[in-house]
């Protein structure tokens, strides 16, 4: 790690000044787009940073890096943890348990175990769906023709909250590239919202370096990690 808790703080007021100046030429209030730190990499101390800076949740990829972190697996640190990294079907029953929001969902398999394991917990885990918008072989996630599918049989997962829809950016192409993969997720969650009468209102999409061309498409939940801790290691 290379950010300490003064570079952190510094790091923040810049990624919040960021937001604010993408809302603002989006013509956007910039209290309706949220900030979430994702640690991965990043070691446990970085968690009592973010709960004094008063951000009240943390991304992390792998549900065992996670835990790990966490030390005493039920201790949350006052923090709110959402998986945004693809959820193997093994490590399903641990991120019902140990998860407040899973954003990674990204197949009909997936939700139906998740639904199973959530109704055995007695619980409606929240979850956003992941959409493929770019069209990647490589990136996990429903086309936008498979959603319009599937989500008759989602909505109706009495154990699974759908709060919305998650992305992440194209990895090559750079923000001329992210922009209209944004756009299309933008596209598609108007449609569902108007097709089921749902708020469906999350839309989890920006990284470091697209922030700005998901606030102006709409982000509600920009997803930080290297722009707040510095560069992670290759
Ligand atoms: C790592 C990661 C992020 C943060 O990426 P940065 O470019 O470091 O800001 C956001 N979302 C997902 C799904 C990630 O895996």
């Amino acid at each position: 790690m290379n950010t300490g808790r003064k570079q952190f703080s510094e790091n923040l007021a810049r990624v919040r000044k960021r937001i604010a100046a993408a809302a603002r030429a989006a013509g956007r209030d910039p209290a309706t787009i949220r900030l979430l730190p994702v640690t991965k990499t990043q070691p446990p101390e970085v968690l009592d940073w973010i709960r004094a800076e008063g951000l009240g949740a943390v991304g992390e990829n792998r549900v065992q890096e996670a835990l790990g972190k966490r030390g005493e697996a039920a201790d949350r640190h006052g923090l709110r943890w959402e998986l945004i990294g693809h959820l193997q079907s093994n490590k399903a029953a641990l991120a019902v348990a140990h998860f407040d929001r899973i954003q990674s969902v990204d197949s009909l398999r997936l939700a139906r175990r998740l639904d199973r394991l959530a109704a055995e917990e007695g619980r409606v885990l929240p979850v956003l769906l992941q959409v493929n918008t770019g069209g990647d072989p490589r990136k996990y996630g429903w086309s936008p023709e498979g959603l319009r599918a599937d989500l008759e049989e989602l909505l109706a997962m009495q154990a699974l909250g759908v709060e919305g829809f998650m992305t992440i950016g194209p990895l090559e192409g750079g923000r001329e590239a992210a922009r209209p993969a944004f756009a299309r997720l933008r596209a598609l969650a108007v449609e569902l919202r108007e097709a089921t009468g749902l708020p469906l209102a999350e839309l989890s999409m920006g990284m470091s370096g697209d922030l700005e061309e998901a606030v102006a498409e709409g982000s509600t939940l920009v997803r930080i990690g290297s722009d707040l801790f510095g560069p992670r290691d290759p």
